[in-house]
């Protein structure tokens, strides 16, 4: 931990992503007894969208038998349960911003084999609309790729991609809809490369169509293979 942080977290006592108390002991980003309640989805998952499946003779969840993906591959770390939904909703809206620590070393942890295998030339984070990030302050996803840079000495672009378009909330559209809604809202931005390999990189992933679009755009510019790693995804079936 460097100095700034140190002084930081005197001030300001880190809180648990999951109980929402001052950490104790200081200096970890999580409580002990909290880390026990964050277990990872485990195998079988699907080979495209890593989404857990109840099934393990089966090789694909139902989405990604039904739906061509744009992406080549991806994971989420935790199941989108309750405990995330509210951790994450906490990093987002009510200034936890310090849970990303958290969020970062699980996914670097857990999403290492991935990566190593991926060997992504840079990180890009799902960019948000520049209007709703000034009023968050800043892009969650972006928080996280910044942190997983830092741990893979992998460079972050984040202008490879720009969000066009604030469309009607996704949560309140179907899964359909909000495909139709995604496509015209990612563009090309003005640092964008035709990398061989590319690591997206978001909080959640859902059905993947905001993945998707933006799995499509780049590839529409030339990026040969496009992988994700998100914080939370939701259950296959
Ligand atoms: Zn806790
Ligand atoms: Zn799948």
């Amino acid at each position: 931990m460097n100095f700034k942080k140190m002084l930081l977290d005197g001030i300001y006592p880190r809180c648990c992503p999951v109980c929402h108390q001052v950490v104790a002991p200081k200096g970890e980003l999580i409580c002990p007894d909290c880390v026990r309640k964050m277990i990872p989805i485990g195998q079988p998952r699907c080979m495209k969208c890593g989404k857990s499946l109840s099934d393990k003779t089966r090789e694909y969840c139902g989405d990604c038998k039904r739906i061509v993906h744009q992406f080549d591959q991806g994971i989420g770390i935790y199941p989108y349960d309750d405990k995330m939904r509210e951790s994450i909703e906490n990093y987002k809206f009510y200034g936890r911003r310090e849970y990303g620590d958290f969020y970062v070393q699980a996914m670097a942890h857990y999403g290492r084999p991935y990566i190593m295998r991926w060997k992504p030339e840079c990180i890009q984070p799902i960019p948000m609309f520049p209007k709703k990030q000034k009023m968050r302050g800043f892009n969650q996803a972006e928080y996280l790729a910044r942190g997983l840079g830092e741990c893979f000495g992998i460079p972050v672009e984040t202008n490879g991609i720009c969000r066009v378009q604030e469309g009607r909330a996704q949560k309140e559209l179907t899964a359909a809809e909000r495909r139709g809604n995604l496509k015209q809202a990612f563009q090309i931005g003005h640092s964008a490369h035709p990398y061989r390999s590319v690591l997206l990189v978001d909080d959640v992933y859902t059905t993947g169509s905001t993945i998707d679009a933006a799995a499509h755009i780049l590839k529409a510019n030339g990026t040969g293979r496009v992988y994700f790693l998100t914080l939370c995804q939701g259950k296959g079936f």
